[in-house]
């Protein structure tokens, strides 16, 4: 039972405790107090069984636990149960996190050890940035970084560990790929940094492939520019063979700072363009040119046609295209499908999701 309880206590952002009023204080509740007491985790004390009011003195006797004051409930009439669900409510991280807004960008920072990632949150959080706050994130030990700039509001996602000194981080690589991942999966933009000083190496391809699959618009930001080994049309070519989702490429230095103010530039333009919709008219004119710019694949005398579309959803940009078969779509055809649209609406390092659905 222990060992069953410090395991959903440690996937948990908050426990209730729910202990028999009318049994007492028992040794199990002694026992599981000690425990939740060293987990640090927040905690609401519920005394229940407190079917009658008469009976909620009761309750007193848990203070005892030191788990703070006990709230008594009933289970079986629902006494108590409104102003427990406003505790839960209060208690839960993601209610600190919804006065952000949702028009707030997220970023996450990911990238190799050593690549520069924590030099680079410095950077961008560097002199005049207004930090509003740091709220728990929802991931354990995860704490998001929540700042102004003009009218926009960035939230960097998961960034203790950034934070912390370079000394306190030695030994232990902070972001492992499943922390960058659930990092990513919050986030609408990752950057994803490249070793000026190196140039790509295969490890960097891994990690942008980590932001394509949580569904993040990309950038490619080349650090440490300042002792650039590599020429940046080299990096893009690179890249571009590379990576299908063609992040833009952009140079900075986290040292010297030069570069940090366009990448939030360019952060906000990708962010829109994530959170941007297409008109049905403008994607159908755009497939319009794509029927006459080359003859869709075919299989014996049959030939796909492309016949209208529109994009269904945004954040990221999902299209439905529809066809007279969609069993004729080649891989080929359906990437030149999606990187003419990239080229066509500037959905450069965005995400794009086609659907190609039969016509009913
Ligand atoms: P992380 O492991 O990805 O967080 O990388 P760090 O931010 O700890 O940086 C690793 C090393 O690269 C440190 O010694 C930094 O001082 C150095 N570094 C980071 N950014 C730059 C840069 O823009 N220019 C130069 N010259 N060095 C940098």
């Amino acid at each position: 039972m222990v060992e069953q309880a410090q395991t959903a206590v440690a996937e948990a952002d908050l426990v209730l405790f729910v202990t028999d009023a009318r049994a007492g204080v028992t040794p199990g509740d002694e026992e599981l107090a000690a425990l939740l007491r060293a987990a640090r985790k927040p905690v609401l004390l519920l005394a229940n069984k407190i079917d009658d009011s008469s009976h909620e003195a009761d309750a007193y006797e848990f203070h005892r636990l030191g788990l703070g004051d006990p709230i008594p409930v009933s289970a079986l009439h629902g006494h108590g149960t409104g102003d427990l669900l406003d505790a839960i409510v209060a208690r839960l991280p993601g209610s600190a996190r919804e006065a952000v807004g949702e028009e707030a960008i997220k970023v996450a920072i990911l990238g190799r050890p050593n690549v520069g990632k924590s030099s680079l949150l410095n950077a961008i959080l560097g002199q005049e940035r207004v930090i509003v706050s740091e709220t728990p994130g929802t991931t354990r030990d995860a704490i998001d970084t929540i700042f102004r700039r003009g009218d926009r509001t960035f939230v960097l996602v998961d960034t203790a560990g950034l934070r912390r000194k370079r000394r306190q981080r030695q030994g232990i690589e902070y972001y492992s790929e499943l922390r960058a991942l659930q990092a990513a999966e919050r986030a609408d933009v990752a950057l994803t940094l490249v070793d000026a000083s190196e140039g790509v190496v295969d490890q960097d391809l891994t990690v942008a492939d980590v932001a394509r699959k949580a569904h993040c618009a990309t950038i490619a930001v080349v650090n440490k520019w300042d002792i650039a080994e590599v020429g940046l049309d080299d990096v893009r070519a690179r890249l571009e063979s590379r990576l299908r989702q063609r992040p833009p490429v952009l140079a900075v230095s986290a040292k010297t700072g030069r570069g940090i103010e366009k990448l939030l530039d360019r952060i906000e333009s990708v962010f829109d363009r994530t959170a941007s919709r297409i008109s049905t008219g403008a994607l159908n004119r755009f497939l319009g040119e794509l029927r006459a710019e080359r003859e869709p694949p075919g299989r014996g005398r049959r030939r796909l046609n492309l016949l209208y579309g529109t994009q269904v959803q945004a954040r990221p940009p999902r299209f439905r295209l529809v066809v007279n078969d969609p069993s004729l779509v080649t891989r080929d055809y359906s990437y030149w499908v999606e990187n003419r649209l990239r080229e066509r609406f500037e959905l450069e390092g965005v995400p794009v999701d086609i659907d190609f659905v039969r016509r009913s």
